[in-house]
């Protein structure tokens, strides 16, 4: 069994250090908020008062934070109260190159670092059915791999430092921009007249075919935009794949769009409804509210 510090006891974080202390190891986790921290007290872990007490003996340190200043600001920490052989887990939606910047610090004491960014959601994290890719070493990866098959179903190591968060953010685009065809898709269909159930079930058993419409086009339909994965947080992923497709020298112009759409949906006061709210923005450009 391990000792684990688990910093970040949100939406995601929270479940996922709850299967980790179910799982029998010793969770000690952090969060700034306090019944998140209760939350954790009554999953099996403890509460520690600050980040280091949460570092303070740990074999293994898992952060999951909201963007990539929290994570910058608690690696410094976790760094700084942290000694030679300690694994440090980052499964944070962040830009490629911060991954790799924190892996480079903590290098220096001798801290092993893992980008592990997930997908799957909230249901994903409730049910440890997350997708997990992951950038790092293939002995730190080794060592990482029991703690994150209690997280997650789908675990792949696919490249060195940054390289999980790069495929995150593929991930994101791709996500994005089906919402968007999806939602253009309805659009059209009632404005013409044809009944928007019939033809995307057409649309969801042909060469069209995609999760997203398996899952999400009845509430599409229906407009019920609760979040599921606020656009809030898929405007700063869409900044993220920006930034990675600068940074890797290519022109993604579907991003480039994608990107847009969701600042507009943001922009018109809608970034606390779920990603497939972008069916607002789309019908708001055809005058269709
Ligand atoms: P969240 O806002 O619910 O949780 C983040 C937690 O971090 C909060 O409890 C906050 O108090 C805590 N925190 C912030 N700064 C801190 C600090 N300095 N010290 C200690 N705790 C601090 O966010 P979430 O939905 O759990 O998302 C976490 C990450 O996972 C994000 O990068 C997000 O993009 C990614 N993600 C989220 C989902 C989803 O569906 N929510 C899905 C996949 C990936």
């Amino acid at each position: 069994m391990t000792k684990i510090g688990f910093i970040g006891l949100g939406i995601m974080g929270s479940p996922m250090a709850g299967h980790l202390a179910a799982a029998g190891h010793t969770v000690t986790g952090f969060d700034l908020s306090a019944p998140a921290l209760a939350r954790l007290v009554e999953a099996g872990g403890q509460r520690a008062a600050d980040v280091a007490e949460a570092v303070a003996g740990a074999e293994v340190v898992i952060t999951m934070l909201p963007q990539d200043e929290h994570v910058e600001a608690v690696t410094t920490e976790v760094i700084a109260a942290g000694g030679d052989g300690l694994l440090l887990i980052d499964m944070s939606t962040i830009r490629p190159e911060t991954s790799i910047a924190v892996a480079n610090s903590a290098a220096h004491k001798g801290i092993r670092v893992l980008d592990a960014p997930v997908s799957g959601g909230e249901a994903g994290a409730k049910n440890a059915a997350l997708s997990i890719m992951v950038g790092g070493s293939d002995a730190d990866f080794a060592q990482a791999r029991p703690l994150l098959e209690k997280l997650g179903k789908t675990i792949v190591h696919v490249g060195p430092h940054g390289a999980g968060q790069v495929v995150k953010a593929a991930n994101q685009l791709v996500v994005g921009g089906i919402y968007a065809l999806v939602s253009e898709a309805i659009v059209l269909l009632e404005a013409s007249g044809v009944d928007a159930h019939a033809g995307m079930d057409v649309l969801a058993g042909g060469l069209a075919a995609n999760r997203i419409l398996d899952l999400k086009r009845e509430s599409m339909i229906a407009r019920d935009f609760r979040p599921g994965f606020r656009i809030d947080l898929h405007h700063k992923d869409m900044g993220i794949v920006q930034a990675a497709a600068r940074q890797a020298d290519v022109a993604l112009p579907m991003a480039g769009l994608t990107a847009q759409l969701v600042a507009a949906a943001r922009a018109m006061g809608h970034g606390s409804l779920d990603h497939s709210a972008l069916l607002k923005v789309v019908e708001t450009l055809s005058g269709r509210e």
